[in-house]
Formats: C-alpha cells, sequence, structure tokens
C-alpha cells in the first residue's frame, strides 16, 4: 500500500520541461515571425506614400497636355525620374499604351493588359505590393485628368530585392539568435530541474530511511528556497522522534524494572511459604501481609503507569467548570490521617471563587500529590501550607512545606519519570518517581504552569497556575 502511494505518477522534471521547451518554442516562434511582418508592413506603407508621390507627379505633368500622344508623352517623360523603376507605362483613355519605358517601348501600340491600369481609367489611384521571399513587387496607376476628363493613365512597376535581402538578413540573424537562446534555456531548465528534483529525491530517500527505523537520518539542507525549509522541517520532526522514541523506550524499560522488584520479592516470599513445611503461623501471616503490601504497591504503580498513559494520549479529557477551593479542602481531609502519622500539620489558605475550566480528577491528582509530597517527605512537628488564590489573571496554588527540601542540583530533574531524589527514601515512603511527572504532564494539559523554589527557612515550594473559567454562563462554560 504504502509502496504503491509513494509511486511517481508524473515526474516533476518532466512536467517542468515539457512546459518550458513549448514556452520556448512559443517564444522562438514569435521571436522570428513578429519582427519579419512588422518589418515587411512598413516596406509596404514607406512604398505606398513614395509610388503614389511620384505617379501623382508624372499624372499631373501630363495633365498639362490636350491629348496624350507618343511625342508630347515622351516630352514631358524626358522631364522626370523614370529609371528608378522597372517599367513606366502611358496609356490613352482607351488603354492603348503610347509609352513604355519596357525594352525600347515593347507595348506601345497594344493594349494594357494591368488591372491597375483599368482601375485608373475609372477613375481610382490604385497601389499593390507583394512580398514573393526575394523581392518586393509593387505597383501604381492613377488616371490623367485634364478639364475634368480622364484622358489617359500613369502606371509605374518596381522589382526591389535590395530591401527584401534586408528583411531575410533579419530574419536569418534572428532565427541563430532564438536558436542560441532556446539551447541556452534547455540547458539552464535541465540543470535547474535535476538539481531541484535530485534535492526532493533525496529528501524522499532520507524519509525512507526514517520509515525504516533509521532515525539517525539527517538531510544536508543546502540552499534557501522551500525546499531547504522542507529538509530543515524534516531534521526537526526525525529529531522530535527520535526524542520521543528514546523516551519510550526509556520508560517501559524503567517502569518493567519497577515492575519486577515487588513481583520478585512476591516470588520470593511465596516461594517461602510453599516451600517450608514447618513455617509456624505466625511467620507465615507475616509473609503474607508483605507480600500484601508488595502488592499494593504494584496496583499504586500501575494505577500511575495507568494514569501517565491515559494523559499522553491525544483523547480528549472531558471538562467541566472545577472549584479548586472544594477539591483542596477534599484533598487536605483525605491526606489527614497520613498527616498525623507523620506529625506533620496541614494548614490552608484558600480563597473563594477560584474556579478553572479543567477535569476535576486530574486537578486532584495535581493537589494531591503536591501535598502527599509535603507530608512524605517533612519532618516530625513539621508543617505544610496550602495556599490558593488569583493573581494577574491567573488562579494560583501554593504548596510548601517546612521538609528536607530537594538539593539545587535536582530541581531540573524532579519532573522526569522515576526520578527520585532520595531512591531509600522514596521507597519506604511508596513512592515510585511517577507522582511529580503525573503533576507536570496534568497542569499542561490543563493549559497550566508549575515552578518550584526552595523555601526560605528550609523546605520547597510548589507553584501551580492556571487560566480561569470564564464567569459561569459565558462562552465556553462547560
Ligand atoms: P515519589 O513517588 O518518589 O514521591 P515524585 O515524582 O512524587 O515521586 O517525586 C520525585 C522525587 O522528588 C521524590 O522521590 C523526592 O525525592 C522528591 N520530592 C518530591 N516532593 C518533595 C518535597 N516536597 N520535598 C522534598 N523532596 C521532594
Amino acid at each position: 500500500m504504502a509502496h504503491e502511494r509513494l509511486k511517481i505518477r508524473y515526474s516533476v522534471r518532466q512536467t517542468f520541461l515539457t512546459i518550458m521547451l513549448l514556452f520556448i518554442v512559443i517564444m522562438a516562434a514569435l521571436l522570428n515571425i513578429y519582427p519579419t511582418i512588422s518589418s515587411r508592413d512598413l516596406v509596404f506603407s514607406t512604398k505606398q506614400t513614395s509610388m503614389v508621390g511620384q505617379v501623382t507627379v508624372m499624372s499631373t505633368s501630363l495633365s498639362v497636355l490636350e491629348t496624350l500622344t507618343e511625342e508630347n508623352v515622351a516630352s514631358v517623360m524626358e522631364l522626370v525620374d523614370v529609371n528608378s523603376f522597372d517599367r513606366v507605362l502611358v496609356t490613352d483613355n482607351s488603354g492603348c499604351v503610347i509609352y513604355d519605358t519596357w525594352e525600347e517601348g515593347a507595348a506601345v501600340g497594344s493594349t494594357a493588359l494591368f488591372s491597375e491600369v483599368f482601375s485608373a481609367l475609372a477613375g481610382s489611384v490604385v497601389f499593390n505590393c507583394r512580398y514573393d521571399g526575394d523581392a518586393f513587387i509593387s505597383r501604381v496607376a492613377t488616371p490623367v485628368v485634364a478639364s475634368g476628363e480622364t484622358i489617359g493613365a500613369v502606371y509605374l512597376s518596381e522589382y526591389d530585392s535590395s530591401q527584401a535581402l534586408l528583411i531575410a538578413g533579419i530574419q536569418s540573424r534572428l532565427l541563430s539568435f532564438s536558436l542560441i537562446l532556446s539551447a541556452l534555456a534547455v540547458v539552464a531548465v535541465v540543470i535547474i530541474t535535476t538539481f531541484l528534483t535530485g534535492r526532493i529525491r533525496e529528501l524522499v530517500r532520507a524519509m525512507r530511511r526514517v520509515r525504516g527505523g533509521d532515525y539517525d537520518t539527517r538531510t544536508e539542507p543546502r540552499g534557501c528556497d522551500e525546499v531547504t525549509e522542507l529538509a530543515e522541517e524534516f531534521n526537526d520532526m526525525t529529531v522530535k522522534i527520535q526524542n520521543t522514541t528514546e523516551s519510550r523506550r526509556r520508560f517501559v524499560s524503567d517502569a518493567s524494572h519497577e515492575l519486577r522488584t515487588p513481583l520478585a520479592s512476591i516470588r520470593l516470599l511465596s516461594d517461602s511459604i510453599v516451600q517450608s513445611e514447618d513455617m509456624s503461623p505466625d511467620t507465615a501471616r507475616e509473609f503474607a501481609a508483605d507480600i500484601s503490601s508488595e502488592a499494593e504497591r504494584l496496583q499504586r504503580l500501575t494505577e500511575k503507569l495507568l494514569k501517565l498513559s491515559r494523559m499522553d494520549s491525544s483523547a480528549e479529557t472531558p471538562r467541566e467548570r472545577v472549584d479548586v477551593k472544594a477539591v483542596a479542602e477534599r484533598t487536605v481531609h483525605l491526606l489527614a490521617p497520613l498527616a498525623n502519622q507523620r506529625d506533620v500539620r496541614v494548614t490552608t489558605q484558600l480563597a473563594e471563587g477560584c474556579f478553572i475550566t479543567a477535569n476535576e480528577d486530574d486537578i486532584y491528582q495535581i493537589i494531591f500529590n503536591l501535598a502527599e509530597n509535603a507530608v512524605k517527605y517533612n519532618v516530625p512537628s513539621g508543617s505544610v501550607l496550602l495556599r490558593l488564590y488569583a493573581q494577574d489573571g491567573r488562579v494560583v496554588l501554593t504548596v510548601e512545606d517546612t521538609g528536607i527540601g530537594i538539593p539545587e542540583e535536582d530541581l531540573p530533574n524532579v519532573f522526569s519519570r522515576f526520578y527520585r531524589v532520595d531512591k531509600a527514601r522514596s521507597r519506604a515512603a511508596g513512592g515510585s518517581g511517577l507522582g511529580l511527572s503525573i503533576v507536570h504532564d496534568a497542569v499542561t494539559l490543563h493549559g497550566g504552569e508549575i515552578s518550584i523554589a526552595p523555601r526560605e527557612g528550609g523546605g520547597t515550594r510548589f507553584t501551580v497556575s492556571f487560566p480561569p473559567a470564564p464567569p459561569e454562563g459565558g462562552e465556553g462554560d462547560a
């Protein structure tokens, strides 16, 4: 399934290359076609202006004649420049040629068969120009009008290969220029896509290694683009996975170790009862009592482990409006027998109206664990003070004791799982090293903060603060 998902259906490189090649072809075509068309149009309009101007000069010169004859037309045409055209032709009003520069008057006497001449005799000025790849072939004709009557027509034709040559030169230079440019663009696109997809492929390979369990895998974040960002995110994510996996592994191994000790005691005690044939009932009862106390320790430990694993899972815990004062009072009441037994005085200063939105059982766990530790790690005739108040828009709870205190170097570790400052004392007090971890996780889960500091005059002070619950009946009130 996972392999199917990873199969690349469309290569980014190929898609990118295809799009870029299409783009290059279109650009090259435009670069070749557009300038050629525009320069051709420019030549057409220049020719029109100049040829129409010149034919008009000739027809105006001829219009002073009453009638057009071979002689008077020839004498007028001597005065104008006819040599710059391939052919200059003058007809009378019936279309009969009376002057022709082509092959020394080859067509004189015959009828001119050019459509431009017919249009000119009908009274229009006509201009035609076409480009056949080798030259511009232009034709223009205009009527000769004298006293309001058309007495003939003048026709000019020109075959211009020099302009065509110029345009062909531009065209071929544009072609070579666009070919070089396209080749450079293709090379650049290939290099960029190879570099880009190479880095993505490297990332995919690293992901596969992590999926296979190699959490040491890191990628080299080269450059400073989105792929670099992806590589950095990947590295951060892998570090997180590695840390989580490592802490899970350590947790499982610590938990197994903690469970093994009471189980070994139970096994040893029960084996002794089974194997000893003449054990007195009193000794047997004593062993059974020890077994019961070890079983109780196991039960407490598994309950705490379950609690931690519940808080670890992302399952939402039901939340309600919790009166912290009521929970603190209940806790103090439940701890009274232990406090009496240890000769520790528990006092409270609990303000009214300190409500938070949380899971009541979690809040009870927090207060109970802190207060129980304050009693457990206290000295005979010592005291514990629980204070609850509102400050700077937060609900604050402090638990302080006059006990043995926590050495400065152990303070950063006391919230770690299975951490105990004095292992022997913790065990003797029935501790597991999980109480403060549960407190820490529960506080964080409910958006709170916890801090720990030595108390002036000896002992320890824990301070927990939470955002207050919204006013009753207000938004978010459960
Ligand atoms: P435990 O089950 O051992 O009490 P905790 O997680 O509750 O585990 O506490 C961790 C360690 O921190 C304890 O073993 C103890 O050494 C120390 N500790 C906790 N609270 C106090 C306190 N109020 N005074 C002195 N030491 C404390």
